[in-house]
């Protein structure tokens, strides 16, 4: 997934325990990399990237989970969130083949985008299988993988009867229980700044998962324009307004995950209601000026209590 992870549990554990623990996490992110990973050539969502065929494919448990939750997010938030927008993603350089710093012309980006849209992939739940309704659909699950991955971790923590953890992967992260003081973890929501890493603030949850997307990390400037990893599936273009950052609390680390990324693509104002209407918990991060403006939904404010500071 090209980023680090990091793992704690909170009980008395004999060091071997923890180093077969360890082996057993290696070996089940191996797995998670090995089906959505597009810097791996022979990764499932690859090999599902290269067949052209219109039959329905037979894919994995987890590469039909994955997509089934990123095909209800696209619904809800009328395909602002779409993972087939891959190939414009590549067009505008922050693909595997890293290359940002070139804005491709209108046609090119014409010619890529009708190539995308969530609508062209159906998943037949009976046949285990996906179909593609056109021949040159592609999928990018680079905005719910990680996610994906810490539910996976998470699985089985609580499988082995852990029930006070915290699994973090490239800022992802999901917690149970207490930490090792007994009380609530806590969770630093960043400064949305690329210059440095800062804190903006910090909250303390239990028993949920975190996400952020934002503007902040993966871009590129041209002429004074920022242009940001975030395209909106509209238009075909990266995403351009005053939203720094977007965090997102749900139980699933994927639906956090993926929730976070299409707000960075509605932005505060329709994410904001879209936000209401399906009641998530949302932490918006809005530019103003040289200053920040938090947006909080009620169900956010809720989940972090009066004790964040
Ligand atoms: P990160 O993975 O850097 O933390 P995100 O979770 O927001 O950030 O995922 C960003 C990635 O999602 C992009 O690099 C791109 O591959 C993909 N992406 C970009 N725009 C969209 C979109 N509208 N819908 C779904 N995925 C997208
Ligand atoms: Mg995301």
């Amino acid at each position: 997934m090209g980023t680090s992870y990091h793992i704690t549990v909170v009980k008395d554990v004999y060091a071997k325990e923890v180093i077969t623990l360890q082996d057993e996490i290696d070996s089940l992110l191996e797995d998670v990399n090995e089906t959505f990973s597009t810097y791996s050539e022979t990764s499932e969502v690859s090999l599902f990237n290269k067949d052209t065929g219109l039959n329905v494919r037979p894919q994995s448990v987890d590469f039909i989970t994955v997509l089934k939750e990123a095909l209800y997010i696209s619904e809800v938030t009328q395909g602002a969130y779409d993972i087939t927008v891959g190939p414009l993603v590549n067009l505008w350089g922050f693909g595997p083949d890293f290359n940002k710093d070139s804005v491709p012309t209108d046609s090119e980006i014409e010619e890529v985008w009708l190539k995308t849209g969530y609508r062209q992939l159906s998943v037949s739940t009976e046949a285990q299988g996906v179909k593609k309704l056109t021949a040159d659909i592609h999928v990018d699950f680079s905005s719910i993988a990680k996610g994906f991955g810490v539910d996976k971790v998470a699985d089985l923590l609580d499988l082995q009867g852990f029930e006070n953890y915290m699994v973090e992967i490239g800022g992802e992260m999901r917690v149970r229980g207490f930490n090792s003081e007994g009380i609530k973890w806590r969770i630093a929501v960043e400064k949305p700044d690329s210059s440095k890493r800062a804190i903006h603030k910090v909250i303390n949850v239990t028993d949920i998962a975190m996400a952020t997307s934002g503007d902040y990390r993966n871009y590129f400037e041209k002429d004074g324009v920022r242009f940001s990893h975030t395209i909106n599936p509209a238009t075909g273009k990266p995403v351009q307004h005053n939203l720094a950052s977007v965090t997102v609390l749900a139980k699933k680390s994927m639906t956090a995950d993926a929730w976070a990324t299409a707000f960075m693509v509605l932005g505060d104002k329709k994410g904001y209601d879209l936000a209401i209407e399906n009641n998530v918990a949302v932490l918006f991060l809005v530019k103003e000026g040289d200053s920040l403006r938090e947006l909080m939904t009620p169900t956010f404010q809720r989940v972090i209590g009066d004790d964040a500071s």
